[in-house]
């Protein structure tokens, strides 16, 4: 453990700052946790013979020293409460507190997902109703709230369009194209779903090159996946006739919506001529995003995809809600229960705070603070591609290079100037990539104090001052770390 945290011998705590051991070092000789009494006498069990042979390596600490463990290691953390997140791709908002309150209204939170459905109508029709904004609001047909985030939309997604194809008598198409530019993601997912991907140049403006896809476009062809706008936060201005292109070859378009934020209430990706779109529930309408979870990926789908969506899926029958079980071309399940219901009440409540007189704000303030970012940052930092961007910039490190400095070197400077870092080195298409979302809930002064360090930062660089940046982060307890041997050789259990 190296750091610069002075602690003192009497307790894990040192000024404001403090120092946390892993909880097995905190640890009493004898387990205190736990005062069950013994076990008096028993009856023979199957079971018998796996019993323990040894104690369980328990930590023998109390509620209250396990409490201020975790809560202690919590304070480590950098969250949207705690500050500025910036962290392209992954529209890391506010989330407001009252969605929070609604998600745990007693009669939404302890309802059980196999309760018969005259005891849950309320819920049904909350859902009910989402479905129907977010089938609006994308501009699609139908929508299915089975998958439990947007990876797992991406697969349901390929699922009903594998199931089109095969419809179709054309079972040979096999080829997914992705650009270059796509997240990670789309590409796995495609595999997952027995498919194969052909990755696709983008042209000098960091859009999809149009003589580029027609090379691809022939018989193998299953689909396209696309994001956009794309995660260089620029908008395809083609996107008509590229999927125009991808049908007239016998293809269908999946939407990667993880951007939707960019376009909500202002355009609709289902005008634009794709098939279906997944919609990252929580980089767009509420829910706390981060750590991995919990999130939602609805899928939208046009008329084309509509008969493979997923079962059960929830309809309307006079006043009554009812839960559709069997559907004659359904993919099936992707799920044991209808979706991520506490995720899908606050999206509901968000989406009825602004309403359809209002929601178009959401983009056009996100699009705005992203392009306030760029004009202060576009003289100092390297812009690759030019002109207005969406609801994210994008820079580069190319100009602070001559002075040996690097993205990361930017990056790890921010968190001592206060700030979480931007996502760096995605998109991959650009070298030292620097990908800033500031998303619509910052405000003026938050995005002047955060371009002022990026500024700060840069000047330093300019000064020759470069130690400093290579140093970076030098105030928070864990200094700069060895990420590569941290992915490459984990070590994920603790040992004595
Ligand atoms: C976040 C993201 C995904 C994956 O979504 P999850 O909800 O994290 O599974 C896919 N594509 C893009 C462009 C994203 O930013």
């Amino acid at each position: 453990m190296s750091t610069d945290v002075q602690t003192n011998k009497y307790s894990a705590t040192s000024g404001i700052q403090q120092e946390e051991p892993l909880l097995f070092e905190h640890a009493h000789e004898a387990p205190e946790s736990i005062s069950l009494p013994g076990v008096q006498g028993k009856a023979p069990s199957s079971l018998d013979a796996f019993k323990r042979k040894t104690a369980a390596n328990i930590p023998g600490l109390s509620e209250p020293e396990t409490v201020r463990h975790f809560v202690r290691l919590s304070q480590w953390n950098h969250g949207i409460e705690t500050g500025f997140y910036p962290l392209g791709s992954c529209t890391m908002k506010y989330n407001p507190r009252v969605n929070e309150q609604i998600a745990r209204l007693p009669g939404l939170a302890h309802v059980h997902p196999d309760q018969p459905e005259d005891s849950v109508q309320g819920i049904l029709g909350l859902l009910y109703e989402l479905q129907g904004w977010l089938t609006e609001i994308s501009g699609f047909k139908d929508v299915t709230l089975q998958p439990a985030a947007g990876a797992h939309g991406e697969l349901v997604g390929l699922m009903m369009i594998r199931k089109c194809l095969d419809a179709r008598g054309e079972q040979s198409r096999k080829k997914v194209l992705v650009p270059d530019s796509a997240h990670g993601t789309n590409p796995a997912s495609a595999a997952l779903c027995g498919m194969y991907t052909v990755e696709i140049k983008s042209g000098a403006d960091g859009r999809i090159d149009l003589d580029e896809l027609k090379k691809h476009l022939d018989d193998d062809v299953a689909a396209l996946m696309m994001t956009n706008p794309n995660t260089a936060g620029t908008f395809e201005s083609d996107i008509k006739e590229i999927c125009q292109l991808v049908h007239d070859a016998g293809g269908l378009v999946y939407g990667d919506g993880a951007n939707l934020n960019a376009l909500v209430g202002v355009a609709r990706p289902g005008d634009m001529g794709l098939d279906c779109l997944h919609i990252n529930v929580h980089k767009t309408f509420s829910t706390p995003h981060g750590g991995g979870g919990p999130g939602a990926g609805p899928v939208a789908v046009n008329d084309t995809l509509k008969p493979f969506l997923p079962v059960p899926r929830i309809e309307k029958d006079g006043d009554v809600f009812k839960v559709i079980t069997e559907d004659e071309q359904s993919i099936g399940s992707v799920l044991s229960t209808l979706g991520q219901t506490g995720v899908y009440m606050r999206a509901n409540a968000y989406i009825s705070a602004f309403g359809h007189n209002h929601i178009h704000k959401i983009a056009q303030d996100a699009v705005l603070n992203a392009n306030y970012v760029l004009s202060r940052l576009k003289d100092v930092y390297h812009v690759p591609f030019e002109g207005l961007c969406k609801h994210e910039c994008l820079l580069t490190d190319e100009w602070q290079n001559k002075h040996g400095v690097k993205t990361l070197d930017i990056a790890k400077r921010l968190i001592d100037l206060g700030f979480h870092p931007m996502t760096v080195y995605f998109p991959l298409i650009v070298h030292g990539a620097m990908l800033i979302e500031p998303t619509e809930t910052e405000s003026k002064e938050t995005l002047d104090s955060f371009c002022d360090a990026m500024l700060e930062i840069a000047a330093q660089c300019e000064a020759g001052d470069t130690q400093a940046l290579h140093d970076a982060p030098v105030k928070p307890i864990r200094r700069r770390l060895d990420e590569t041997q941290a992915a490459r050789k984990p070590v994920l259990v603790w040992q004595d």
